[in-house]
């Protein structure tokens, strides 16, 4: 069934990852790109049947057969009346188009919705003690920053340090839970009694004392088990800037120090890929064993039914989601960050500007520290630059970073006040920013734990800056298709333009142009006649405007009147000149 070659190169990944001192030029080869480019796992996909399908619905099988369907299996436990029942992982020959394949399934009526295994990506940026070090939580500006550009936490503790009663799940590459800053924070699973072999709470995993591993080494070959321990780094670094033991010595603060850290590994092998069906694993194992808060710091460009589904079930669960805008430096939408139910979230730097690497847009909903971020990892740990370290400690940049800050927060709020539902954690959140000055949108602010937590309590803190901004976009296209655009907006933002002509969508968005931009879109007719040019215009505010105006087209009448050479023995015959306009005007 596997794919030989790629299951040698992943055998090969293994061994790289697992002995140390082994020269990192070995791994810049081609392979590793094509794996880094996979969307979607070969040889595999999801349907959700309706909800009166069964699998031996004939037809369905019918169609099993014709794209030689080998195996069906039940995709998600515990989904018995969940929106995520009735969906199937099918495996079929790993040369097939899986594109087509789901398409063709995605237009049968019992079919609610096809879709490839899609693949994911962490959103750290890998680079190359410590209280002092963590501007982040309280910048003095000793690392070379901006006084107080940081999230107030020092003045938040002093109201609430956090309860071990609020749980964090950190869906990502598991985590060292024997690190000596995590292990008394690492959530346990009460009710399963370990090493018996007996699913003894009877949520599906057995021995799942400390999380579950969803991957095991590798997205495309998942082997799962009881064991969440973080290889990659990743994992760990969240879990420690959203709940590190703090007040206790050594090492680094979380924002929340007492609450609770629940392990689930979805992501796996050497560029930590997750693939689709494991994430959806990962938030309901979250949901059945109660987490609070989900943090989530990894995601994709593609709007995945399924995934939106696992989210909007925890959220029906009221659990608050958090997840990360993405590394693009775009207006890019990565997902989950952008579905409605989720807290999107960008990063700013040391002197509270965004991050350089940050994503903006409409659809992020707040900014975090997420530059040169320190936080707890493994002894042994891989990035994508360096394949070992050796400290328990280092700075990650990344939106990575900034998510679980935020989801520190949420249940740092949770812990003040357990009656807050989700929907008010996260209204506070967004209410108790810092306005900072950036020249994209990144949400409604840097969030501050001072006042949120202020908020919570009951105290009118002074209003934020409004998040919509004043002024519109203006343009007017000038002779035929050139177009002048001034963006009064008063961050000087970048715009993207969509053409249309005649009501047919002609271009995609393009941009970014800078404010004030004169530029020229060509379109060809081939009928003269009476045109309407439309031009929408976009800032990263997300904020449109559109105008169009009239063209008129005309066409040569003769082509001879374009042939240069025929004019010019026009010029020099002037009465055959006349005679010729003459004739021309009885056509
Ligand atoms: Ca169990
Ligand atoms: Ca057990
Ligand atoms: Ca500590």
């Amino acid at each position: 069934m596997k794919t030989k070659i790629i299951g040698i190169f992943i055998f090969m990944l293994l061994i790289l990852v697992t002995i140390p001192n082994i020269n990192s030029n070995m791994i810049k080869n081609k392979n590793l790109n094509n794996i880094q480019n996979l969307k979607f796992v070969p040889g595999e996909f999801i349907v959700k049947l309706t909800k009166d399908t069964t699998i031996s619905n004939p037809s369905l099988m019918m169609l099993n057969e014709k794209y030689k369907v080998s195996s069906i299996e039940k995709a998600f436990k515990n989904s018995e009346n969940t929106i995520l029942n009735n969906i199937y992982i099918l495996k079929i020959p790993e040369d097939s188009d899986i594109l087509a394949v789901v398409n063709d399934y995605s237009s049968k009526t019992f079919i609610e919705y096809a879709e490839p295994n899609y693949i994911f990506f962490l959103t750290n940026i890998p680079n190359d003690e410590k209280f002092s070090l963590q501007w982040a939580l309280y910048n003095t500006g000793e690392t070379g920053g901006t006084p107080d550009a940081d999230i107030d936490a020092p003045e938040a503790w002093d109201i609430e340090t956090g309860d071990p009663d609020i749980v964090i799940a950190i869906i990502d590459t598991g985590i060292d839970y024997t690190h000596p800053d995590l292990s008394s924070n690492i959530w346990k699973n009460e009710d399963e009694i370990s090493n018996n072999s007996i699913d003894d709470d009877n949520n599906g995993f057995i021995d799942d004392v400390i999380g579950w591993d969803f991957i095991g080494e590798s997205p495309l070959f998942p082997e799962p088990d009881n064991d969440p321990l973080d290889m990659f780094g990743h994992g760990t670094h969240c879990a420690g800037l959203a709940s590190a033991v703090t007040n206790n010595g050594i090492g680094t603060a979380g924002v929340c120090w007492n609450c609770k850290i629940m392990s689930i590994k979805i992501a796996g092998g050497f560029f930590g890929l997750i693939n689709l069906i494991s994430a959806v694993n990962g938030i309901s194992y979250a949901i059945y064993n109660g987490a609070d808060v989900i943090s989530m710091s990894w995601g994709g460009d593609v709007e995945s039914e399924l995934l939106h589904n696992a989210i909007d079930n925890a959220y029906s669960n009221g659990i608050v989601l958090v997840s990360a805008a993405g590394n693009d430096n775009s207006y890019r939408k990565l997902y989950p960050a952008a579905y409605d139910n989720v807290i999107g979230v960008a990063a700013t730097n040391k002197n509270d500007k965004k991050a350089w690497f940050s994503n903006y847009g409409d659809w992020v909903d707040v900014a975090a520290p997420g530059e040169q971020i320190l936080s707890t990892l493994p002894t042994y740990h891989v990035t994508l630059n360096d394949l070992f370290y050796s400290m328990n400690y280092d700075y990650l940049d990344g939106t990575s970073m900034a998510c679980p800050i935020v989801a520190g927060l949420a249940a740092l709020l949770l812990s003040y006040d357990p009656s807050l539902d989700h929907d008010e954690v996260r209204s506070i959140i967004y209410n108790s920013t810092d306005w900072i000055e950036t020249n994209k949108y990144i949400g409604n602010g840097r969030i501050n734990v001072y006042k949120a937590l202020l908020i919570a309590s009951g105290v009118t803190v002074p209003p934020n800056k409004p998040s919509t901004p004043a002024g519109q976009i203006n343009g007017k296209p000038g002779v035929e298709y050139n177009y002048t655009t001034i963006d009064i907006d008063p961050d000087g933002d970048d715009l993207y333009y969509l053409f249309s002509w005649d009501d047919k969508t002609y271009s995609g968005w393009v941009g970014p142009f800078a404010s004030g931009a004169t530029g020229n879109a060509t379109h060809v007719w081939n009928k003269k006649g009476n045109y309407q040019i439309k031009v929408k215009a976009r800032n990263s505010y997300g904020i449109e405007s559109e105008w169009s105006d009239p063209l008129s087209v005309t066409m040569p009448r003769n082509k001879i009147v374009t042939n240069t050479f025929f004019l010019q023995l026009l010029e020099q015959f002037p009465l055959l000149s006349k005679l010729f306009s003459i004739i021309s005007k009885t056509f």
